[in-house]
């Protein structure tokens, strides 16, 4: 790690690991073939592709085939959701979570406003968690898809896709889920989900930004995003991005030998960060439930100040972490997340997601630990809000602010 960057925000991003820099690099220099070639330079980069997808297969729990590399998240949930659409036409109507990322909540938007789709947006209670009654009673026999992440990226929580999906499915209706947060976090094994199609994208599991990926569930009706030549089965047209594909092979391999590491060690460190602030920061909570948790988040609010003024006095401390989702980060709309689950205007504006990664040393922890306490009383005594004043009724509309 850089010596100059706490860097405590891998939700947002991570790093490149060395292996994955390493195992890519060939491809951007010597190794630049076009696998669609009919010669062996370009043939060899097939071969290399193939093992990718392997790998990420591997870590997934499905077939090779059922895997489409995109450009990036953002694009396989795109595809997903406009897949189900264009492939059922007579179905208009959407299941979401008030708490999706813009890259699935922005589209639904967007579909439902030009395009005349019904979209149901189901609420979460206090701790981010769905009402899976709420969700049986949405469905319909007009209902195309059931779009619904996997785990939470500004607070972590958890939704149980495993139940989620077979109720869906036992209704016969398409389900996707936007796993970004998930892979590489979670154990998942598709083959015994009833999960139809999973987003998830490189630069959120140490591969680099620009490439994604889609599962595709064998047999399911399918159509193109992108339509141009015959790569990815015809699936999603465009010459291979054969440098990150073979980068995510890599991360996938690597995030499966990480798993354990992850769910213990790092769970640890975060466990130690969050503990460590909530027991001496007067005022403090956390946000989401305890439990369903990914294991490197924590999402904290500071009562009585703004998260962008805490996000400062960290960055000159050299710590990087973020307040509310990257996305929002900027205005001063508290986070569309904090607010579904309804957390008071006095904290939703205070709150500061750390996100830890293999890399994190219980010294930037502790760094971290003994850091925060000090700038939250700084700021406190200049703070607008009068401390122990009620709640002011936050008058914005609920909407993402991306
Ligand atoms: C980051 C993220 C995305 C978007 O992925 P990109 O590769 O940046 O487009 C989608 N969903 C979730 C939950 C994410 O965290």
């Amino acid at each position: 790690m850089s010596a100059s960057v706490i860097y405590m925000d891998n939700n947002a991003t991570t790093r490149v690991a060395p292996e994955v820099l390493d195992a890519m690099l060939p491809f951007f220099s010597e190794r630049y073939g076009n696998p669609s070639s009919m010669h062996s330079f370009g043939g060899a980069v097939g071969k290399e592709m193939r093992e990718a997808r392997e790998s990420l297969a591997g870590l997934l729990g499905c077939a090779p085939d059922e895997i489409i590399f995109t450009s990036c998240g953002t694009e396989s949930d795109n595809t997903a959701i406009r897949s189900a659409l264009t492939a059922q036409p007579e179905k208009r109507h959407i299941v979401t979570t008030r708490v999706e990322h813009p890259a699935v909540l922005s589209l639904c938007k967007f579909l439902e406003r030009s395009q005349g789709y019904r979209v149901t947006y189901l609420g979460v209670d206090s701790e981010g968690r769905l009402d899976l009654q709420e969700l049986e009673e949405s469905l319909s026999d007009d209902t195309a898809i059931v779009s619904i992440m996997w785990a939470n990226n500004e607070t972590g929580v958890i939704f149980p896709i495993p139940e989620i999906a077979k109720l869906v499915k036992s209704r016969g209706i398409m389900m996707h889920t936007d796993a970004v947060q998930a892979v590489g976090k979670l154990d998942i094994n598709l083959q015994e989900l009833d999960v139809d199609m999973l987003s998830l994208s490189g630069h959120k599991l140490h591969a680099p930004k620009g490439i994604g990926a889609l599962y595709v569930r064998r047999k399911l009706p399918y159509r193109p995003f992108l339509i141009g030549g015959h790569q990815e089965h015809g699936r999603r047209a465009g010459t291979e991005n054969t440098t990150s594909i073979i980068a995510l092979g890599a991360a996938a391999r690597a995030a499966k030998a990480h798993l354990p590491i992850e769910n213990t060690r790092v769970r640890a460190l975060r466990d130690k960060l969050e503990n460590g602030l909530l027991a001496v920061v007067p005022d403090s909570r956390l946000n989401g439930h305890k439990q369903d948790r990914l294991p490197n988040t924590s999402n904290i609010s500071f009562k009585y100040i703004e998260g962008e003024a805490i996000l400062l006095l960290l960055d000159q401390l050299g710590i990087a972490a973020s307040s509310g989702s990257a996305c929002t980060s900027g205005s001063l709309e508290p986070s569309h997340v904090l607010r579904a689950m309804g957390v008071p205007f006095t904290f939703a504006h205070g709150s500061i997601r750390f996100s830890l990664s293999r890399y994190t040393t219980e010294e930037e922890v502790d760094y971290v630990i003994k850091n925060v306490p000090p700038i939250i009383e700084t700021l406190r005594k200049i703070s607008p809000y009068k401390q122990g004043e009620t709640e002011p009724l936050d008058p914005r509309k609920p909407a993402c602010g991306c």
